[in-house]
């Protein structure tokens, strides 16, 4: 039983702000220790509930926020970036399971921290459904076979879970009560609720489902400014739609995945 950890930070217990997230600002130090202890406890649930093997992916801002010595030693983990599949790097068909630690809901969510990716994009649909990092990440997970089985962040993303992943276990450790504000768990509260949902997850391993992308997958992006639009548009098969909105349809959709990273990518540059 091979489980594969998505961790993202802006759904840790008490993190309320960019000055959290962001690498060198003054309460970093601390997001990256609630982080890291959030992450332990799937790895401890995990096993707890029968995983043989545990790889994390460090997949917040630039991908180094696991102190590596405070992170269980029978995982491991994958850190650092540009990574190609950036959020999902290194998921293979090898992994049964994979789990998204500290995510926040999309972009327009009243979610604590709610983004898509970056502050460039207002809005993403996959064939007229709107998706966060969640759905964009749980797609790419089903074109190898593997369900997500657990998720955890505030009660904005438990809904977008509920509606997108109804199968999968949920670990509750806020709830937003604002962009920048949230009523949180105690961390070991949190830790507690977080590695109970993910021993259930794998014991219930047999009924997790894939959540398979639609055929022909189509994907639009709502940029929040003309220039990350048209910037955007350079990516080799996109198509401009209007000033804002730029489509891409691919029938495979890992290449949609990647033309979505490329374009995010392209319109960084320009705020
Ligand atoms: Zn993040």
């Amino acid at each position: 039983m091979q489980v594969y950890i998505s961790a993202d930070m802006e759904g840790t217990a008490g993190v309320t702000g960019w000055v959290m997230t962001n690498p060198g600002e003054h309460d970093y130090e601390l997001a990256r220790r609630l982080m890291a202890a959030e992450v332990n406890a799937a790895i401890e649930g995990a096993f707890l509930g029968g995983a043989t093997t545990v790889v994390v992916n460090d997949s917040h801002d630039g991908m180094r926020n696991l102190p590596l010595d405070q992170i269980d030693p029978r995982a491991l983990v994958l850190s650092g970036s540009p990574k190609l599949g950036s959020m999902v790097e290194g998921l293979t068909d090898a992994f049964d399971l994979m789990f998204c630690t500290g995510y926040h809901a999309m972009a327009g969510s009243p979610s604590t921290l709610a983004h898509t990716y970056n502050l460039t994009v207002q809005q993403v649909e996959i064939s007229g459904r709107k998706v966060g990092e969640l759905g964009l990440n749980a797609y790419w997970a089903a074109t190898f076979g593997v369900p997500v089985a657990l998720v955890t962040g505030d009660d904005v993303l438990e809904a977008e879970t509920e509606a997108l992943l109804p199968w999968s276990r949920y670990a509750q450790v806020k709830e937003a009560r604002g962009r920048y504000a949230s009523l949180s768990r105690s961390a070991e509260a949190a830790r507690a609720a977080i590695r109970q949902a993910a021993e259930m997850a794998v014991r219930e391993h047999s009924a997790m489902k894939q959540l398979p992308p639609p055929e022909n997958p189509e994907l639009k992006i709502r940029f929040t400014n003309p220039g990350q639009a048209q910037t955007a548009s350079i990516c080799p098969g996109a198509e401009r739609l209007d000033a804002l909105t730029v489509r891409f349809g691919h029938s495979d959709y890992r290449e949609v995945y990647r033309a979505f990273r490329t374009m995010v990518t392209l319109a960084s540059g320009q705020s």
